[in-house]
């Protein structure tokens, strides 16, 4: 059913917020069913299963297939599987409940929440106390904005059967408290490889464990906090909402601090906490006349027009303006590489290792003279990519 039909009004001060974002929202929006995901379509719809998809998933477990080729051997996939396997171990230890959590269900609370609730300081003072101890677990990025449920999926698979079940927190929640984790730059630099899906791993087991412990310092303190990764509900429009990046045409949240290699957690919680404003930064601006990613895709799945409300697969977002991929054509790519592709992220000028040159770059790029940084960043030759072999060698791309 259609959000405006089905009586439920979104409330002002998230329309306000909407506006500050940028967000345009049509008649049509319907929120999402994590069913229709491509990484749950892939056990269920069989548009989408195939020898190629099973392997993909098999390849994270037992069945690495290492083969020909830098990037791709066992060595290659012994690290990425490595790095994952703290997030492994939370996402696996529900599993015959028909729960995986932290990417298709929310993390279970392992502490209680404290019967008796601090003091609270001003809102202001409790956010700032929030960030400082995210960080102090490990958070590059936070941010804070209000519990909006047209983000949340409607339903998450019950990982047994791949059958829907009703998608619910508790009641009572009102913030979310949102958390970048920065992807390591020269492994990213080696994309499309196994050895960068160490980078992807690498921050899903860092993320894994601090939101953990970010959730349960919070109900130490009285108050409920549920910690979550991909789970139940859409991240990006919470980062952005959080203050922490704008939307590109790579469908990556862009970051002033770290471009688009970012991967982002979140805590729902009842804590009245101050929330931040969403930030016009000038980074989709630059999109608009970009196409360096899109030129990069090898399936060709991003688009090269600008943001539209139409789509025509049942894995995008319905009724929001923005840039939409062609899901099954990049999902289709990372079941043949057996690894996740980030090409249109190491390939993105705001990905950079912030040296002076960059760091003028994005100042240009973000408003000054956007015509001068795109010139610039033809005139100086793509990046190329770091070979894996050199990254073993203990190379480094150079900037
Ligand atoms: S490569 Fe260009 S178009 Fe793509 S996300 Fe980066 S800045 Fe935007
Ligand atoms: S992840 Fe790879 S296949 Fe998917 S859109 Fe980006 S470059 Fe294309």
């Amino acid at each position: 059913m259609n959000w405006p039909q089905n009586a439920r009004k979104t409330p002002q001060h998230l329309l306000d917020s909407d506006a500050a974002a940028g967000f345009q929202i049509s008649p049509e929006f319907e929120r999402f069913s994590q069913m229709d995901d491509m990484f749950t379509r892939a056990f269920w719809d069989d548009t989408v299963r195939s020898r190629d998809t099973d392997a993909f998933f098999d390849s994270y477990r037992m069945s690495a297939t290492p083969r020909r080729g830098a990037g791709f051997s066992q060595r290659d996939f012994a690290l990425r599987n490595a790095a994952w396997i703290v997030s492994d171990i939370i996402s696996g230890r529900a599993s015959d409940r028909g729960i995986r959590e932290g990417f298709q269900a929310p993390i279970e609370c392992d502490t209680p929440v404290a019967p008796t609730q601090v003091d609270l300081a001003a809102p202001e003072q409790e956010a700032a106390g929030i960030k400082r101890i995210a960080r102090l677990f490990g958070a590059d990025l936070v941010g804070i904005t209000y519990l909006d449920e047209r983000w949340h999926y409607t339903h998450r698979p019950d990982t047994r059967d791949m059958t829907p079940v009703e998608s619910d927190l508790p009641p009572g929640l009102s913030h979310v408290i949102v958390m970048g984790h920065a992807m390591d730059f020269d492994l990213v630099e080696t994309y499309p490889s196994a050895l960068a899906g160490t980078a992807t791993g690498r921050e899903y087991s860092h993320e894994a464990a601090i939101c953990i412990q970010l959730a349960a310092y919070i109900r130490n303190l009285g108050f409920q906090a549920i910690a979550s990764m991909n789970d139940t509900a859409l991240v990006i429009p919470y980062a952005i909402k959080a203050g922490l990046g704008e939307y590109g045409r790579n469908q990556m949240v862009l970051t002033p601090e770290y471009g688009p290699r970012v991967r982002f957690s979140k805590i729902f919680t009842d804590m009245p906490l101050a929330v931040d404003a969403p930030r016009r930064l000038g980074l989709a601006d630059y999109c608009a006349q970009c196409t360096v990613c899109a030129d990069a895709c090898p399936p060709k799945a991003l688009p090269k027009g600008q943001p539209e409300i139409a789509s025509s697969s049942r894995s995008t977002l319905k009724g929001v303006r923005k840039w939409s991929a062609n899901c099954e054509a990049c999902f289709g790519y990372w079941a043949k590489l057996k690894t996740d592709c980030a090409i249109c992220m190491r390939v993105c000028p705001f990905n950079n290792r912030a040296t002076a040159f960059d760091r003028l770059w994005q100042w240009l790029a973000t408003g000054r003279a956007r015509k001068l940084a795109r010139w610039l960043h033809k005139q100086k030759r793509q990046r190329s990519r770091l070979k894996p072999g050199d990254w073993w060698q203990g190379g480094g791309g150079a900037p």
